[in-house]
């Protein structure tokens, strides 16, 4: 079935005939923070989360993560620029705000910005990306994955 993503859009400053959605992250860190809100996290991301920081995993449970309507979520703090994800790192590269557990990062950040709710319409997709400046910038993500990465969005189709 067709999607939206998989049309051409005549409004696609400079790509109107290309099938997908281009991507690439800033590192604003702007999807790391704002209003309080989840990360999501299994038991395997926390398993490795905890390796990777050398800790047991009920420490890293109880000190970095809590519960949710939604399940575990990683915790937040609230800094000037809203409410950060516990492991976003805004002091190692000057003017950058980088994942400080990247390689491990939950299933949820891997996905953004493919996420069911930004990919529902084209109009939804421009919301995103008025929060994400690494929306419709840098490589060409093909539609397949596109679906794919939607696919594996926790808590998606
Ligand atoms: S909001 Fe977009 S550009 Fe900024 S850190 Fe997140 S993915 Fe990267």
């Amino acid at each position: 079935m067709s999607e939206w993503f998989d049309e051409p859009d005549p409004a696609r400053i400079g790509h109107p005939h290309e099938r997908g959605l281009r991507f690439s992250c800033t590192m604003c860190g702007n999807c790391c923070t704002g209003p309080p809100g989840y990360v999501l996290v299994s038991d395997d991301e926390i398993r490795a989360l905890a390796q990777r920081l050398g800790m047991g995993e009920q420490d890293f449970r109880d000190r970095y993560t809590h519960r949710t309507s939604r399940g575990v979520s990683l915790t937040e703090r609230e800094t000037e620029f809203g409410f950060d994800c516990v492991f976003l790192d805004r002091t190692s590269m000057p003017g950058r705000a980088v994942c400080g557990v990247y390689e491990d990062r939950p299933m949820q950040c891997r996905t953004w910005p493919f996420w069911p709710e930004n990919l529902r319409s084209r109009e939804a997709w421009r919301r995103a990306a008025r929060i994400c400046p690494g929306i419709n910038q840098g490589a060409l993500v093909p539609v397949e994955e596109v679906r794919i990465r939607r696919a594996r969005t926790p808590g998606g189709p």
